[in-house]
């Protein structure tokens, strides 16, 4: 359908309506802005600092890319990798 970002392979049809999936992303509100939503690995670790996610583990996160079926809505997201994360 639209453009898929660099290394992301083409995204799959819903496997419940085998229509094609719409390229979206998910957003994350910080007080400094609007951030697109990461994928961490493991289990979010609160920190009194920075509240109920690590700054290291923030840091490793990885930008999330989210699909959406134009006919029963579910969500599909992938975590590519980046230039910044191998
Ligand atoms: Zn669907």
């Amino acid at each position: 359908m639209s453009d898929t970002p660099p290394n992301l392979p083409s995204p799959p049809p819903c496997r419940d309506c085998k229509v094609g999936l719409e390229l979206g992303f998910l957003i994350d509100r910080t007080h400094g802005g609007l951030l697109v939503a990461r994928w961490c690995s493991g289990v979010p670790q609160s920190s009194w600092m920075s509240g109920e996610v690590k700054l290291g583990q923030a840091k490793l996160g990885i930008k999330t890319v989210t699909y959406r079926c134009p006919k029963c809505f579910r969500l599909e997201s992938f975590a590519p990798p980046s230039p910044d994360h191998e």
